[in-house]
This record gives structure tokens, C-alpha cells and sequence, in this order.
């Protein structure tokens, strides 16, 4: 029998998946680049072998799959992805499906949909390559019919949380494509919150990274009960052979980025749409790759006082800083759904974060709910999350002033402190921005008297 689909780029993520496709019972015929890798992914592949078809050329693998076609593209974002489509469109029939599950910009996305005149889906792949291999969270875009034609595999292959698969149509064309950039953007500032709070127990508290990777895992059982603080208890409490020491002491202090979560910036910009937790923490992976200029500053300027705070209060500032961070890109994926007329539903987008991918938690089923109860309200205003800001808003308040005050950075969680006191302000100070604007530029302002439009200042008369 011919193949259920095709598969195109066998590298870290295509690899997992076609092994993930195979697993789960279906045939899947793989093409790569570079033959002499698709060889040794056939090798390798043991006892799943029997549903992997191994191909040389693209006329090969077209062959090889079952009609009308379906073939996912495991290609770096950009131009590879362009490359790759046009070496294989010749070959296609006119009702075969690309799929490209990269993370493409979600823009590109919608351009590829407009170029090409045969079914395309854009799907965000989640879950780096353990997810990939054994169950990822799968955010599609597209076409409903051309989503139905591969639901089953996807299905099959993709997370489950308490049963419910993770692998869900998002929206319309790129909307796919976009949930996963801000899915990245969301994963940036929940890794920044983390390593925020672990600063301050590192310089502030003079704390050891195994003492703060337990208390990590004691978090863990709680409510921040997430595969990001898990990761990091593991990261805290890795031992390096070399050093004696911890391994985390050794790394440096530079995070790399791929671009998603700058992405997610940009749009958010372009939406005017404020998502500043994920804008800091970008900021925040730029700042850290300046490590020359600082380790500079830090000779002309250093000096960091240690501080008074309990851990108890750490974690409440963090579950504080997790709540309104979330609120934000989901404010931000309701600001996109009118904008680009995607049917995005936060309840389907929070179950299909719960398992499979990197921001997978505990917190998502809750935020399921409350956007299930109230699709059009901020999480802020959830009672649920309400609740628990209430709670714990003064713990980030005090662990940004006590962050403040002994001199150590905290730029994610000072953003969503300010974020939640812009928000609660009823009377804010736009209306001085608004007088300034009709001095210089006779922009006009509104009263909050008569409610009377295009107002000047006595300043138009000169
Ligand atoms: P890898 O670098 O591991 O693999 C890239 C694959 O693409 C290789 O098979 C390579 O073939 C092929 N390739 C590269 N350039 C071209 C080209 N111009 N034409 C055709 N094939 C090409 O990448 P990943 O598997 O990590 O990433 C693939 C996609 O998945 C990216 O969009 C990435 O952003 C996304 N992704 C990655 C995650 C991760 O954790 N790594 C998580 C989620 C998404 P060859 O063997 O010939 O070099």
C-alpha cells in the first residue's frame, strides 16, 4: 500500500514526527536534502521501518503517498520553505496538499496560501523534539476541509490532556502559524519571569542553584505546576563533572533567539495591542547577548545589595507576573482574530496549550475554563484569575521594590506590575500626552465634561 502522507526535512523536528507518524500506525514516505540522512533515519528507525517509505528523489516520494497527497514540510522558516515548495509543486497533482509545519511568520504563511493554487495549511509544531516524537501541540491554520483531510494523523500524533488531543484548526490561513509565534512570545516571558526570580535568589538571597532548583520542584506541586518550572528545577540542579559545581554556574549568560518572540513584538506593535511582559523579555535576551558592554558597565557601575524577601512571597510574584503576562497575549490573539477576520477561540487555543508543548501547565485548564465561561473578557477580569490577583499582586509589588532597591534588573516582572497599575487606573495621564499633542500639533482632545470632540487648548488661538 502507498503512503498516508509525505514528509520533506528530516532533521531534529521532521525526524521526530515521521518516527511519531509511523508509532501511531500510519505510513510515511520521507524525503530529505541530503540522501546519506534519510538513509541513516531508515537505519534507525528499528521496528517502525515497516511504516517508513524512504525515498532519493521528489519524484520518488511523490510516488510514494496515497492521492490526493498531503506532505509536511520540517524545513528551516524563510526561504528554504519557498525552495522547497518550488522544487516540489511540478511534481503535485492539483488537489495534493503542502503543509508546511515550521514556524514560519505567519505573514508568509498567508502569501504562500495567495501564491499557490493547490490546499495549504500552516501549523505551528510545539514541544521541541520530545514533543515532536511523542505527542506535540499542534495549532493549525487553514481551511477547514484541507485541516479535515489530515485531522486524523494529526490527532494521532499530537498531545493529549486528559484525553483531549492537542492538535486543533486555530483559525483561517496564517492563524496557525500566528498562535505559535505567540505561543513562542508567551514561552519567552514565562522563561524571563523564572530566571527574574532566580536572580533574586542567586544574588539577592545568596542562594545555591540545587537549593533554588528544590524549591523549583516544590513550586512545581502548586499552582505554577508547568513544564517550564520543571525544566528549570532540572537546569538549578544539574550537577557539571568538570567544575564540581553547578552546571548552571558555568553557562553563560547570553540567550540565543530564533525570532519568534520578536515576532510576536512586532505584531503586537503592529496591532497596537500592549503585550509588554513579552516585549521585556525580548528586550531582555537582547540585553543579555550584550556581554562585553556589560561585563564594562558592571566594572564602572556594579555593585548589587542583597535583600529581604521570602521565597513564599517569590512565588506568589511569580504566579502574579504569569497571570497578567498570559492575559496579555490572549488580549493580543482577540486583537488579531478581528484584525485579520480569523474565528480564533481563546478556550480552544488555552486546551490546546494544556499538554505538548513548552508552556504547557496546570494554570491552562483554568484559563480553558474561564474563557469557556467568558470568551470575551480579559483573564484579568475572570473571577478565577481575579481572585488570585488580588491575592498576590502585593508579592510582586514587593519583590519588584525589593528588587529595585538592592539594584537588580527584573524588567518582565516590573513591566507587569506597571501593566496591572496602568490597567486599574481609571484616570490615567493620557490626557496630558493629549494637551501636548494639541500644543505642538493641534491633534485636538476630547472633554470629559460635555464629552465634546476635536477640543483646543487657548494655545490655538496664538
Ligand atoms: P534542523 O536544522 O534540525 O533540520 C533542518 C532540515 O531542513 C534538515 O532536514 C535540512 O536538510 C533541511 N533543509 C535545510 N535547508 C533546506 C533547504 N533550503 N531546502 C530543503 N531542505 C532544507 O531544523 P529543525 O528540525 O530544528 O527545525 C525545522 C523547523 O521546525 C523550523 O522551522 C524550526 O523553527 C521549527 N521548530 C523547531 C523546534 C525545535 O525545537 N528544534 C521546535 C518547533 C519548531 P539537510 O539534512 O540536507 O541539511
Amino acid at each position: 500500500a502507498k503512503a498516508d502522507i509525505g514528509l520533506i526535512g528530516l532533521g531534529t523536528m521532521g525526524s521526530a514526527l515521521a518516527l511519531n507518524i509511523a508509532e501511531k500506525g500510519f505510513k510515511v514516505a520521507v524525503w530529505n536534502r541530503t540522501t546519506a540522512t534519510t538513509h541513516e533515519f531508515a537505519r534507525e528507525a528499528g521496528a517502525l521501518a515497516a511504516n517508513i517509505v524512504a525515498t532519493e528523489t521528489l519524484e520518488d516520494l511523490v510516488a510514494a503517498i496515497d492521492g490526493p497527497r498531503a506532505i509536511i514540510l520540517m524545513v528551516p522558516a524563510g526561504a528554504p520553505v519557498d525552495q522547497q515548495i518550488a522544487a516540489l509543486d511540478p511534481h503535485l497533482d492539483p488537489d495534493d496538499m503542502v503543509i508546511d509545519a515550521g514556524n514560519a511568520n505567519f505573514r508568509d504563511t498567508i502569501r504562500r496560501m495567495t501564491e499557490l493554487s493547490r490546499p495549504f495549511l500552516g501549523i505551528g509544531v510545539s514541544g521541541g523534539e520530545d514533543g515532536a516524537r511523542h505527542g506535540p501541540a499542534i495549532m493549525g491554520g487553514g481551511d477547514p476541509a484541507h485541516w479535515a483531510r489530515v485531522e486524523p494523523i494529526l490527532i494521532a500524533i499530537a498531545a493529549k490532556f486528559e484525553g483531549s488531543p492537542c492538535a486543533n484548526l486555530m483559525g483561517e490561513n496564517g492563524a496557525g502559524h500566528f498562535v505559535k509565534a505567540v505561543h513562542n512570545g508567551i514561552e519567552y516571558a514565562d522563561m524571563q519571569l523564572i530566571a527574574e526570580v532566580y536572580g533574586i535568589m542567586r544574588d539577592g538571597l545568596s542562594m545555591a542553584a540545587p537549593e533554588i532548583g528544590k524549591r523549583f520542584l516544590q513550586w512545581d506541586e502548586g499552582r505554577l505546576s508547568s513544564y517550564l518550572i520543571e525544566t528549570s528545577a532540572a537546569v538549578a540542579c544539574a550537577h557539571d563533572e568538570a567544575t564540581d559545581g553547578p552546571l548552571l554556574d558555568v553557562i553563560v549568560d547570553a540567550a540565543g533567539q530564533k525570532g519568534t518572540g520578536r515576532w510576536t513584538a512586532i505584531e503586537a506593535q503592529h496591532l497596537g495591542t500592549p503585550i509588554p511582559v513579552i516585549e521585556a523579555a525580548v528586550a531582555a535576551r537582547n540585553m543579555s547577548a550584550q556581554r562585553p558592554l556589560r561585563a564594562d558597565l558592571a566594572e564602572r557601575f556594579g555593585g548589587v545589595d542583597t535583600l529581604d524577601i521570602s521565597v513564599e512571597t517569590l512565588e506568589a510574584a511569580l504566579t502574579c507576573g504569569k497571570i497578567l503576562c498570559y492575559a496579555q497575549g490572549f488580549d493580543m490573539l482577540r486583537a488579531a482574530a478581528v484584525a485579520f477576520e480569523w474565528s480564533l477561540k481563546p478556550e480552544v487555543i488555552a486546551r490546546n496549550w494544556r499538554a505538548g508543548c513548552i508552556i504547557r501547565s496546570a494554570m491552562l485548564d483554568d484559563m480553558a475554563a474561564a474563557f469557556e465561561a467568558a470568551p470575551e473578557t480579559t483573564l484579568m477580569a475572570a473571577p478565577y484569575f481575579a481572585d488570585i490577583l488580588t491575592e498576590t499582586i502585593g508579592a510582586l509589588r514587593a519583590t519588584v521594590i525589593a528588587a529595585n532597591g538592592a539594584g537588580l534588573p527584573v524588567p518582565a516582572m516590573s513591566a507587569a506590575l506597571a501593566y496591572f497599575d496602568t490597567m486599574r487606573q481609571a484616570r490615567g495621564t493620557a490626557n496630558m500626552i493629549q494637551g501636548q499633542r494639541d500644543y505642538f500639533g493641534l491633534h485636538g482632545f476630547v472633554r470629559v465634561d460635555s464629552g465634546a470632540m476635536d477640543q483646543h487648548g487657548p494655545w490655538a488661538d496664538d
